[in-house]
C-alpha cells in the first residue's frame, strides 16, 4: 500500500499562516481541499497521512519548526511521496495554477507533471505549468515531494473559484488523477453530478417503497375505520321513535307501536338492532301488519 503524505499549507495560527483574499484565508483552504483528497485516495487503496485534519490545526508555532515538522512527518512515516497544498498569492492580477517540485527530472518532477498535467484541465484554471523552488517541504523530504499552488487567493476569478466546495473538489480530483497517472492506476471517481444523482435515485427509491407502504397502511386503515362503523351501526340500539331512528323504519316501527306489537320496557325502551328495524320494515312492507 503506498503512502501518501498531504500537508495542507500553513497553520490555523502563529508564525506559519498563509495568503489571505477577500476573507478567504489559505490556511483554511487548503485544509479543505486535503479534506477531500484524502477520501479519494483511501478509495483507491492508499495509506493517507495529514500534517493537519482540521482547519484549527497547527503543525507547530515557529515557522522554521512547522516547516521542518512537516517534513519531518513525512520522513518518520515512510512517506512514499508528499504533496504539499497551497494557495497563490501576488499582485491580484496573477491568476492560474503551477506545481513545484525541486528538479524536474527525476520522480518529483514526474510526479509534479502527473499532477499539473490534470489541474486546469479539472479546474479550467490558466496553467502555469511545472515550476523547479527550494521550498523547505521539498527540501527537507527524503521522498518525492510537490507543492500545488492551487490559484491565486488574492485573484478575484481564482478566490471565488477557490472559495467555493465545488473548486476544491476539483482540485482535490486533479491532484488525484495526478497521483493515480504517477502509479499509473486507474481513477476511482464519481463526478459530483454522479454522485448526486445516485444518491437522489437511491432517496427517491426509498421514498417510494415507504409511500407504498404507508399507502398500504392508509388503505387497511380505511377498510378497518368501515368495519369498525359497521360494528358500531350493528350494536346501535333503537330505543325511541325519534330522529335518531332511520326515516325509512320509521313509519312501520310507527305503526306496530300505535297497534301494540311492539312494547318497550319499564322505561319505555324499545332496544331495537338495526337488523330487527330492517326485518320489520320488509314484513310491513309484505303486508304482515296490516294496513
Ligand atoms: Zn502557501
Amino acid at each position: 500500500m503506498k503512502k501518501v503524505y498531504i500537508d495542507p499549507g500553513h497553520n490555523y495560527s502563529g508564525a506559519d499562516t498563509g495568503a489571505a483574499g477577500f476573507g478567504l484565508k489559505e490556511q483554511d483552504v487548503t485544509v479543505l481541499v486535503a479534506q477531500k483528497l484524502k477520501p479519494m485516495l483511501k478509495k483507491s487503496g492508499f495509506d493517507v497521512k495529514m500534517s493537519r485534519e482540521a482547519i484549527t490545526d497547527v503543525v507547530a508555532t515557529g515557522l522554521s519548526a512547522s516547516l521542518s515538522g512537516r517534513a519531518e512527518a513525512a520522513n518518520s512515516w515512510d512517506a512514499d511521496i508528499f504533496i504539499s497544498i497551497h494557495c497563490n498569492a501576488a499582485n491580484t492580477k496573477a491568476y492560474g495554477c503551477e506545481t513545484y517540485c525541486v528538479s524536474t527530472t527525476g520522480n518529483a518532477g514526474r510526479l509534479a507533471r502527473c499532477v499539473q498535467d490534470h489541474l486546469p484541465a479539472e479546474t479550467g484554471r490558466y496553467d502555469r505549468g511545472v515550476k523547479t523552488a527550494n521550498f523547505a517541504v521539498l527540501t527537507r523530504t527524503s521522498m518525492p515531494a510537490i507543492l500545488v499552488e492551487t490559484a491565486f487567493i488574492d485573484n478575484f476569478d481564482d478566490n471565488k473559484f477557490l472559495a467555493s466546495d465545488a473548486g476544491r473538489e476539483k482540485l482535490a480530483a486533479a491532484i488525484y488523477k495526478g497521483v493515480c497517472d504517477y502509479y499509473g492506476i486507474k481513477y476511482d471517481t464519481e463526478s459530483e453530478d454522479e454522485l448526486m444523482s445516485r444518491e437522489y435515485e437511491e432517496l427517491k427509491a426509498k421514498n417510494e417503497s415507504q409511500d407504498k407502504i404507508i399507502g398500504e397502511i392508509g388503505i387497511d386503515i380505511e377498510s378497518s375505520k368501515s368495519d369498525i362503523n359497521g360494528i358500531k351501526e350493528r350494536l346501535k340500539r333503537y330505543d325511541y321513535v325519534d330522529e335518531n331512528m332511520p326515516s325509512w323504519a320509521v313509519p312501520t316501527i310507527t305503526k306496530l307501536v300505535t297497534k301494540g306489537y311492539l312494547k318497550g320496557d319499564e322505561s319505555g325502551k324499545l332496544n331495537l338492532t338495526e337488523d330487527q328495524l330492517r326485518l320489520y320494515t320488509v314484513n310491513d312492507r309484505a303486508g304482515l301488519y296490516g294496513e
